[in-house]
């Protein structure tokens, strides 16, 4: 393998470890802690096994935690009442809402309820908007693309004139992670591209990237041959493509692959993260510190 493996498993301990670090300082000085609550509505066993995962990592920063499990049938008035309670509870510092939410209930409606203040995913318009006028506007950058650009940077990826492809353009990756790219300052200044399923001549717009980040859903959609030489690749799909027996456990699980045919490109990029273990990780880590950072916000303490 001639890549450097962006491991996202280990800068993930390391930024928890941070975090955890950070919240026991903050807890002496202020005799407060962050506090963060998950807002899950019914029983769909992905969604519990997201918020279970949240809860767990907020529990072990030493966080206040609450998971608020509401059934399947509450109205959409109640949930945002929910909503607001949370909204004007001091002791929350960010509110997190688990989709899908059923169909009932109108998602964005909901999204749009919780305080900007406390959005810590990021999704309410002015955090979008804040991240698109960029510098100290941001406060809730959303947290797959956060996470990419720690990867970036701690891997000491030169962004400074880079030409950066982003494949993809959702607003939960594509779209953020472009913008962040292109924001003047350090770890940014990159040159940027967004293609999509409509842009012609795809290969020839991945072969130009110094930096190339594939956020399309699509098992093996580039291949190693559109990767230019010393390139870092990102690759944010997670793809199942079957299943198969942990050899730690015995049980069955998900089979996963990128969107990158990663035992090629390895071979001729210059950094790449895996999949599994490569964004994946940086996800909920980049959660907890915005939550961290909300509390600070709320707390005048600088960030
Ligand atoms: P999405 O909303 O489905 O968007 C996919 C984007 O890729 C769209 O903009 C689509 O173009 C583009 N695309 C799809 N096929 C393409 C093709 N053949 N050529 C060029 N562009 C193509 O997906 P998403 O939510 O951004 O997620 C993307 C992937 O990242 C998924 O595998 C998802 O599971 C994964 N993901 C991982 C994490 C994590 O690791 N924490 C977080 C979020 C997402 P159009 O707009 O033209 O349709």
């Amino acid at each position: 393998m001639s890549a450097k493996l962006i491991n996202g498993k280990e800068i993930r301990e390391d930024i928890l470890e941070e975090l955890g670090r950070e919240t026991l300082a903050l807890k002496e000085k202020t005799g407060k802690v962050p506090g963060l609550v998950t807002i899950l509505v019914g029983e769909n066993p992905a969604s519990i096994s997201y918020v279970t995962s949240k809860i767990k990592t907020a529990k072990s920063l030493g966080f206040k935690e609450v998971q608020d499990t509401q059934s399947i049938d509450i109205s959409e008035v109640d949930l945002l009442s929910l909503v607001d309670k949370y909204n004007h509870d001091d002791t929350i510092n960010g509110i997190l809402v688990q989709l899908p939410l059923p169909s009932h209930i109108d998602e964005k409606k909901v999204l749009n309820a919780i305080d900007p203040d406390k959005d810590v995913d990021g999704f309410h318009p002015v955090n979008v908007g804040r991240l698109m006028i960029g510098g100290d506007e941001v406060k809730f950058p959303p947290c797959t693309p956060a996470g990419i650009m720690e990867l970036i940077v701690r891997a000491g990826v030169e962004t400074e004139g880079a030409e950066a492809v982003v494949v993809g353009r959702s607003n939960i990756v594509g779209k953020p992670i472009a913008n962040m790219l292109v924001q003047k300052g350090p770890g940014a200044n990159a040159t940027v591209t967004i293609v999509h399923t409509r842009t012609k001549n795809l290969a020839d717009h991945c072969r130009r990237a110094d930096i190339l980040v594939v956020a399309a859903g699509v098992p093996d959609l580039v291949k190693p041959e559109w990767i230019k030489p010393g390139a870092c690749v990102i690759d944010v799909g997670v793809n199942r493509v079957g299943e198969k027996i942990s050899e730690k456990t015995g049980r069955k699980i998900a089979l996963l692959k990128g969107d990158v045919d990663f035992d090629k490109a390895k071979e001729i990029a210059g950094f790449i993260t895996p999949v599994p273990g490569g964004v994946g990780p940086m996800t909920i880590t980049m959660l907890m510190r915005n939550t961290l950072n909300s509390f600070k916000y709320s707390n005048n303490i600088p960030v």
